[in-house]
């Protein structure tokens, strides 16, 4: 055991199930399924599903075609879908020392199209976590519904309805995941978000980089989520920080995914995007988002932010008080 990670208990609220799955539990999942895939041996695995140190991805399309696509086929049974979470929310503890973790993924990605019925998956995921924390007493640890840009607002509202049904069986958030796509309109969510907080669910919502700021601000100013991830934009408006420190809306800040997926173009930028956000009071928590993709975890990505002097060691800390405190796992 590493004393130095143990030190700390740290706390994650923005990982996508996805690609928190450690490659080799990935790779056994492949074989016990009879899975054919398009490589033969387990370092060509690993290259496939991760990317190389000074790799960048265009974009989240790019991303989600070239590393995701199999990561989500292989979790995509009762059986693998049981194993991933136990084994993610293991792994977390072991190497990173995270006492809490908010693991999110999309019910409806994993049921092969409606080959699966839902509530298999849900009552799947339920069990890897049930299994999880029998094992490891110490952690606590809940799920995140995501609905998808992609998807009509009736299959969002589905997964909504899930989320409620299962809401006193670890599911706690439910958040909007996956690019802008044309079909997707924002303002037709307000009421799919009135109707998760009148359920007692937290939310909180990926608004991307992409979009124009005013989606921020009516993402700020109307759904009103509990928490959002997007950070980058929100430096733009004077307002919309102090929006944010005003109403204590927490963004789950994950520099590593930024950077690959060319959201900032270097260290500086992000550097200079950080600063700014602490400077101006918005509470921030520190994540992985894609973890396993990005070959880093929690203990990594603190490591990196220190080694380029973008924060101290008091500012991390504070991070992981921030994500203890806006936590809804109790
Ligand atoms: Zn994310």
């Amino acid at each position: 055991m590493n004393q130095k990670i143990r030190d700390i208990d740290r706390a994650e609220l923005h990982a996508h199930l996805g690609s928190s799955v450690p490659v080799e539990i990935l790779w056994e999942l492949s074989h016990e399924q009879w899975i054919r895939l398009p490589v033969s041996n387990y370092d060509d695995f690993e290259r496939m599903i991760t990317m190389g140190k000074d790799e960048k991805n265009k974009d989240l399309i790019e991303m989600d075609a070239k590393y995701f696509r199999w990561t989500e086929i292989i979790q995509s049974s009762p059986f693998a879908l049981r194993e991933a979470v136990k084994h993610t929310i293991w792994t977390n503890y072991r190497k990173s020392n995270l006492v809490l973790q908010e693991l999110r993924f999309n019910p409806m990605n994993r049921n092969k199209s409606w080959e699966l019925d839902l509530d298999y998956v849900m009552i799947s995921a339920i069990h890897g976590l049930d299994k999880a924390l029998l094992q490891y007493s110490k952690v606590k640890a809940g799920f995140i519904l995501c609905l998808d840009r992609r998807f009509s607002v009736e299959q969002n509202t589905i997964i909504l309805e899930k989320a409620i049904k299962y809401k006193n069986r670890w599911v706690i958030w439910i958040d909007i995941a996956w690019p802008l796509v044309d079909s997707f309109d924002i303002k037709k969510y307000k009421t799919i978000f009135e109707i998760a907080k009148w359920a007692g669910l937290w939310t909180t919502i990926h608004t991307w980089e992409e979009w124009e700021i005013e989606e921020l601000r009516y993402v700020v100013e109307e759904i009103k989520p509990d928490r959002i991830w997007h950070w980058i934009m929100a430096v733009q408006d004077k307002k919309i920080m102090e929006r944010l420190a005003k109403n204590n809306i927490i963004l789950e800040i994950c520099p590593t995914s930024n950077l690959k997926n060319s959201k900032l173009p270097n260290v500086e930028a992000l550097k200079k995007t950080i600063r700014t956000l602490l400077d101006n009071d918005v509470k921030l928590t520190l994540n992985t988002d894609w973890a396993v993709m990005y070959n880093i975890n929690i203990v990594k990505e603190e490591e990196f932010l220190l080694e380029n002097g973008i924060v101290t060691e008091k500012e991390i800390k504070q991070m992981y008080k921030n994500a203890f405190e806006y936590t809804f796992i109790k």
